[in-house]
């Protein structure tokens, strides 16, 4: 395989109730990759989103879809040919704020729900992770029934059978529903099969300007290093466009927050690219696909702390405006997903008002903003924490519900 096509070219989200086996399946599919370069960044940047890549191979001579394998070397001894290398992004483990999955969402190309066969459906986060791909407007879905180690027959059957009657109507309709078991590693073959063909990698268009969602943002420095070993500042996240080489000029905004005489303002930052990790490997260009680490010419003390997670990067004086307000359309939900039986609060969705505090997420960012005003379907809203937004962005609404965010709805910027 040549180094270029070692970078994943696809992000797919794993969504799904906690304890389904997302992270087992990630795992069992990205197997063990060895690393040999900056480890520090790599720890870094994989946390919160957890990004694991992943290279798909065909054994030569096998009808599909039992030639798919992750495995380099065949059952006969053969060595397997690479297919395409793709980048899981798995949500972290006992997360029960949708924001994170939803910032997600804007750099998943496809997903794979995750669902177990041990367990009635649909658990809580199995329906409202599919009614976020259906709002986000994820179409390209593989549904991987797990566990299917654990049940018999029947059990499998019916749980099968509550899958496909869950999901009609929605987005993930006609999504193929594979049974696996990530844990013994069984029909991964067929799992490979139907992502190959349900999540194409999407057409992109090298000469659109670069655009980076940032999702965590460091500081790779020991502490205590001496100033001419420091590091620049470390952006990790996933390019949605473009491509960005090691020396291109770089802006992020919103930026940093200045404090003059008083007044706070949000100035963009602006430096140069001064290297590059993407599938886990130092290159020259990096283009959208995976986890993509940027190493700046920025003050560490500016990316500390994922100060700049949620923020936008790209080629100076292409990024949209920097917003502390905006204007959005929305459309509500009927009523709110995914609650536990035993959870208070309301069901229904009522209208949104004046004055209340909503959780809005904007690509990777999340911000908390006060409706300033609010008439049919429509609202405005000031935010705590600006945002970098063009118009007909979506945001994804959260209201609080008892005692959680919960997904209400989805506006558009206007
Ligand atoms: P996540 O919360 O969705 O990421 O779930 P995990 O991947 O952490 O899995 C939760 C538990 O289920 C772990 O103890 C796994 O070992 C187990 N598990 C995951 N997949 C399978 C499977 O296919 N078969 C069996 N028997 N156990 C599994
Ligand atoms: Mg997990």
């Amino acid at each position: 395989m040549t180094e270029a096509n070692t970078q994943p070219e696809v992000n797919i989200g794993l969504v799904g109730h906690v304890d389904h086996g997302k992270t087992t399946l990630v795992q069992a599919l990205s197997g063990s990759w060895t690393d040999q370069h900056s480890e520090e960044m790599k720890r870094g940047i994989s946390i919160r989103l957890g990004y694991a890549d992943a290279t798909f191979r065909r054994c030569p001579g096998v009808d599909e879809p039992e030639c798919y394998t992750v495995d380099e070397e065949c059952e006969d001894g053969s060595e397997s040919e690479p297919i395409r290398t793709v980048s899981f992004v798995d949500a972290p483990g006992h997360e029960t704020l949708m924001a994170t999955m939803l910032s997600g969402a804007s750099i998943m190309d496809g997903a794979v729900l995750v669902v177990s066969a041990t367990e009635d459906v649909p658990q809580a986060q199995t329906e409202e992770h599919l009614m976020a791909l259906d709002l986000i407007g994820i179409e390209n879905i593989v549904i991987a029934q797990n566990k299917v180690d654990l049940v018999g027959r029947d059990r499998a059957v019916d749980n099968y059978e509550q899958i496909q009657e869950f999901v009609e109507g929605t987005v993930a309709e006609d999504a193929p529903i594979v049974p696996v078991s990530a844990q013994q590693e069984v029909n991964l073959d067929l799992l490979i099969d139907a992502i190959e063909s349900e999540i194409p990698t999407p057409d992109r268009d090298p000469g659109e300007s670069a655009r980076m969602y940032a999702a965590r943002s460091f500081d790779i420095n020991r502490p205590g290093a001496t100033a001419e070993d420091l590091k620049g500042g470390v952006v990790g996240g996933s390019l949605v466009s473009g491509e960005l080489s090691v020396g291109d000029g770089l802006e992020i905004r919103p930026g940093r927050e200045v404090d003059e005489e008083g007044q706070t303002e949000w100035r963009p930052l602006e430096t140069t690219v001064r290297s590059l990790q993407a599938g886990n490997r130092d290159v020259d260009t990096a283009h959208p696909g995976g986890l993509l680490g940027v190493g700046t010419g920025l003050d560490p003390s500016l990316t500390k702390g994922d100060a700049l997670a949620g923020q936008v990067a790209g080629e100076p004086g292409t990024l949209p405006p920097t917003r502390e307000e905006f204007e959005m359309e929305v459309d509500l939900l009927e009523r709110v997903v995914g609650k536990e039986d035993d959870e208070s609060g309301e069901s229904d969705i009522e209208e949104i008002s004046t004055g209340e505090p909503l959780m809005l997420t904007v690509g990777t960012a999340t911000t908390v903003g006060a409706v300033t005003s609010a008439r049919d379907g429509e609202c405005e809203v000031s935010l705590k924490r600006p945002v970098c937004a063009e118009e007909g962005a979506q945001i994804a609404i959260n209201r609080r519900v008892g005692a959680r965010w919960r997904l209400i709805g989805v506006g558009t910027l206007t």
